[in-house]
C-alpha cells in the first residue's frame, strides 16, 4: 500500500485492532487474578444458602427447587455418586468432572471449579458452560448424600446484555472504520493537493496555489509553501529582468564600439574624427568592463549563504585613502570636497567597504554638477557609524529614492548621461545588508542627494 491515505487507513485499523487485543488481555488479567475468586466464593455462597434450605425444610420437592433454581439462571448437577446424577438447565457442554470429584464434595469438601479450571483465556475462563466450571457442595437430603455443583447459566443471564455488547461492539467498529476514512481523506486531500502545487511550480506556473485555510501544520505548511512560492515568483521575475536588463545593457555599448570602429576603417577620415572615434571606443570599452566587474562582485555576493568574518578596520583612514584616490575627480569638474570624519573603528570586510565608499563618491562626481559642492561625514554612535555623502546636484526624485538600489535602475535624467551601470547603488545595498547596516537615498542641501548610511559596530 503505498499511497499516504492507504498508510494512514492500515495504520488506523491495525491500532484499533492492537487496542482491542491489548484491552482483551488487560481483562483477562484482571479476571484471572481478582475476579476469579471472587466469583468462585459467590456462588459457593449461593450453592450453600440453596442446600442449607433444602436440608432445613422438611418435605420440600427437592426435584421442583432445582428445577426452579435453574430456570432462575444457574446450571445445576447433583449427584449422589461417581458417574451419574441429574442436570438442570443448561445444558452443560461439557458434562465430564474432574475423577474423584464427587466422592470429594460427598466427603464434605466444597469444589472450587470456578476458581481452579486451568482455563487459559477470559472467554473459556467465565463463559465456559462446563460441569467442570462450576462449584460443588455436599448436602443430605432424604438421609441420603449429595453433592449440587452449580454455575450461572450465562446464556441464559446474559443473552440480552451479549446482543447489546455485540451490537456496540460492531457499531464502534464501523462508525471508528469511518471516523478513520474520514479523518484520512480530510487530513490527505490537502497534502494531494500541495503536492499537485509542486508540479505547477516545478513548471514555472506560480497561481494555481490551493486554498488551504486550516489552525494546524498543515496549515503551516500551506502557509509557508505560498510564502516560498512568492519568493520564487519573484525571484523568477527579477531573474528574467535581470537577463533582459544585462543584455541590453551589454548590446548598446557592443555595437557603439562595431559602428565606429568600422568608421574608424575608412580611410579618409580627418584626424579630428578619428581621434573622436577611438576615445567612444574606449570609453565604451571601459563601460563593459565596469559592468562585468560590477556584475562579477554582485554574483559573488548573491552567493554569499554564511555571514563573512569581519575584520577591525579603521574606517575613517580607509574613507580618507578612497577621497584622495577621488580627488582629482572632483578637482577636474571643479568640485569642492568637505569631510568631517570622526575617528571609528568597525568590524568588516575591507575590500567590499571600499567598493561602497567607491561607488557613492563616484556618484557624487557624476551627478554634481560643475563647481559643486560634496559633503562627506562619518559620525560614531555608541554602537554604530553613520556615514553621509551629500551634493548639492539635481537630485533624485522622491518616486525614484527607494528604486536607485535596484539593479539597473538609472533615473530618466541619468540614463542621457554616458558612463554608468545602475549596479553601484545595488552593490552598496547588498554590501551594506551583509555588514547588517542600512542605507537610504534623501533630499540633500539645495534639493541634491544624501546618502545616509548605517552600519553596526558591536
Ligand atoms: P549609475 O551607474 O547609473 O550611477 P547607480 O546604481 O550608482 O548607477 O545609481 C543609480 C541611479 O541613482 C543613477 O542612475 C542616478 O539616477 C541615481 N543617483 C545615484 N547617485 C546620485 C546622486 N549623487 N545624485 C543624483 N542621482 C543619483
Amino acid at each position: 500500500m503505498k499511497s499516504l491515505y492507504g498508510k494512514f487507513v492500515l495504520s488506523s485499523i491495525l491500532v484499533l485492532a492492537a487496542g482491542i487485543l491489548l484491552s482483551y488481555l488487560v481483562v483477562n488479567t484482571v479476571y484471572h487474578r481478582d475476579m476469579k475468586v471472587e466469583n468462585d466464593e459467590k456462588h459457593v455462597k449461593i450453592a450453600e444458602s440453596m442446600v442449607s434450605f433444602i436440608e432445613s425444610s422438611d418435605g420440600i420437592d427437592l426435584e421442583r427447587y432445582l428445577r426452579t433454581q435453574a430456570e432462575a439462571g444457574y446450571i445445576l448437577y447433583v449427584s449422589d455418586r461417581e458417574g451419574g446424577g441429574s442436570f438442570y438447565g443448561g445444558p452443560f457442554k461439557e458434562n465430564s468432572l474432574p475423577g474423584g470429584t464427587v466422592a470429594s464434595v460427598l466427603d464434605g469438601h466444597t469444589y472450587h471449579g470456578m476458581r481452579d479450571l486451568p482455563a487459559e483465556t477470559f472467554w473459556s475462563g467465565y463463559f465456559a458452560n462446563d460441569v467442570a466450571n462450576t462449584v460443588g457442595v455436599p448436602f443430605t437430603f432424604g438421609g441420603n448424600r449429595y453433592a449440587l455443583f452449580l454455575r450461572p447459566d450465562i446464556g441464559l443471564l446474559f443473552n440480552e446484555l451479549h446482543w447489546l455488547s455485540a451490537i456496540m461492539f460492531v457499531s464502534i467498529a464501523a462508525i471508528g472504520f469511518m471516523a478513520v476514512l474520514y479523518t484520512a481523506k480530510k487530513l490527505i486531500r490537502p497534502l494531494t493537493e500541495l503536492t499537485e502545487a509542486t508540479h505547477q511550480v516545478a513548471q514555472e506556473r506560480f497561481t494555481a496555489l490551493p486554498d488551504i485555510r486550516r489552525n494546524d501544520e498543515i496549515g503551516q505548511l500551506s502557509d509557508s509553501f505560498r510564502r516560498m512560492v512568492r519568493k520564487l515568483e519573484e525571484n523568477d521575475r527579477a531573474r528574467k529582468a535581470f537577463i533582459s536588463d544585462v543584455s541590453h545593457d551589454l548590446q548598446s555599448p557592443l555595437l557603439n564600439i562595431k559602428g565606429y570602429a568600422e568608421l574608424l576603417g575608412k580611410a579618409e577620415l580627418p584626424d579630428g574624427q578619428r581621434k573622436e572615434y577611438s576615445a567612444i571606443i574606449r570609453d565604451e570599452a571601459l563601460r563593459l568592463s565596469d559592468l562585468a566587474r560590477q556584475l562579477l562582485l554582485l554574483t559573488s555576493l548573491d552567493q554569499i549563504t554564511d555571514l563573512p568574518e569581519f575584520e577591525p578596520m579603521n574606517l575613517s583612514v580607509q574613507l580618507r585613502e578612497v577621497i584622495r584616490k577621488y580627488r582629482w575627480a572632483f578637482e577636474s569638474k571643479g568640485i569642492s570636497i568637505s569631510m568631517e570624519l570622526d575617528d571609528a573603528s568597525c568590524p568588516g570586510d575591507r575590500e567590499l567597504l571600499e567598493k561602497v565608499w567607491e561607488n557613492l563618491l563616484s556618484n557624487a562626481v557624476k551627478y554634481t554638477p560643475d563647481g559643486g559642492e560634496v559633503a562627506v561625514r562619518l559620525e560614531a554612535a555608541p554602537e554604530s557609524v553613520i556615514l553621509i555623502v551629500e551634493d548639492n546636484g539635481p537630485g533624485i526624485a522622491p518616486d525614484d529614492r527607494e528604486r536607485v538600489f535596484d539593479r539597473f535602475f538609472r533615473a530618466d535624467e541619468a540614463r542621457s548621461r554616458e558612463g554608468g551601470t545602475g549596479l553601484g547603488l545595488s552593490i552598496v545595498k547588498e554590501v551594506v545588508t551583509l555588514h547588517g547596516g542600512t542605507v537610504r537615498a534623501e533630499e540633500g542641501p539645495n534639493g541634491g542627494a544624501r546618502f545616509t548610511l548605517t552600519l553596526p559596530c558591536s
